[in-house]
């Protein structure tokens, strides 16, 4: 997989333009925003910081995760995520434009994974399976094609996604996750992709996520990991550190943090990212003004044998900045 397959350069050289500009507009708010510690260990000591498109990105010395403080309130964050030109630039252009392709290349990946878990023997059954933040349902158009659960439901808050979800015949809970109560569902096997760098509180979160799931029950998150080799290398350059979108970048030890403060017993973090390498050279190629060791460009450029056996070893040390990490609701 590359890159440009997913993402094509025109298209998000806009979205990274309307992104900056509705960042520094809320960013005249920040005066409503909130100061907090660590979203991952709580610790409020600060190695050290950094200001993009007038927000404050923090690294916290207790365990290197990477979060920005003070941050907009939940309220401020749901308008944004209605009203900001970015966003509805995503809907309009790049998501119908790129669509197939992410359909291939990263919603059928994410239900063959899901479909290996169960073959594994990780799940305590298959009855109920849920998508947490469910988008455009493209991702629980391609678990049903697995045909593997007796019930498929969706979480998504905004109601314009829900109801394209809902037209393409799925059950959807039109809530936000931190308001499911306990009991409310049980379900087997929960997914979040990509969802938990957007929250305000990802303990909130992901203890909404627990309530969700039956004892037994697991649950598949992916985020990115501050401690991912791109990230390290762009730093803030990287495209992902991008406010107020990306608000909370894990390092693997705030990960672990994380499940053990909400009580969610972890079965694996793991590191399977294939765009490490790729992401800093498209960077180094296309932006010449950008500062990158020379050694990460020596790698970036070198031949594709080269390439992928350093996005192996990425892989296998826990170094590359996707991250998956798989829990269970202890029983
Ligand atoms: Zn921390």
């Amino acid at each position: 997989m590359k890159e440009d397959e997913i993402r094509p350069a025109a298209l998000l050289d806009e979205y990274f333009h309307l992104l900056k500009l509705d960042a520094e507009s809320l960013a005249k708010k920040s005066r409503d925003f909130v100061e907090v510690a660590c979203p991952f260990c709580r610790d409020d000591g600060i190695a050290e910081s950094f200001l993009k498109d007038g927000f404050h990105y923090r690294l916290c010395a207790a365990c290197g995760s990477l979060y920005v403080s003070p941050r907009p309130r939940p309220g401020q964050l749901a308008s944004y995520y209605v009203d900001a030109k970015a966003v509805r630039f995503w809907s309009q252009q790049f998501y119908k434009q790129t669509g197939m392709a992410r359909r291939e290349k990263m919603f059928r990946p994410r239900a063959q994974l899901i479909k290996a878990l169960n073959e594994r023997g990780m799940f305590s059954d298959t009855g109920m399976f849920a998508d947490v933040g469910a988008g455009y349902g493209l991702f629980l158009q391609e678990v049903r094609a697995l045909g593997l659960f007796d019930r498929l439901i969706g979480l998504e808050p905004e109601p314009h996604l829900a109801s394209i979800c809902r037209e393409e015949g799925f059950e959807i809970i039109e809530k936000r996750v931190e308001d499911i109560k306990e009991g409310d569902l049980s379900v087997s096997v929960a997914a979040c992709f990509e969802v938990i760098e957007h929250v305000f509180d990802p303990v909130s979160f992901l203890a909404g996520c627990k309530r969700l799931l039956k004892p037994g029950g697991l649950i598949i998150l992916t985020t990115l990991t501050i401690d991912g080799f791109d990230l390290q290398v762009l730093w803030e350059q990287s495209r992902s550190i991008t406010p107020p979108q990306h608000l909370n970048f894990p390092s693997i030890k705030g990960m672990s943090l994380l499940l053990s403060k909400t009580g969610l017993a972890e079965e694996e973090i793991s590191t399977p990212g294939e765009l490490d390498l790729d992401i800093v050279r498209n960077v180094s190629r296309q932006r010449p003004d950008a500062r990158i060791p020379r050694f990460a460009r020596k790698l970036a450029e070198a031949d594709d044998a080269v390439r992928e056996d350093f996005q192996q070893f990425l892989k296998r040390n826990r170094l590359s900045s996707h991250l998956r990490c798989i829990a269970r609701r202890k029983r």
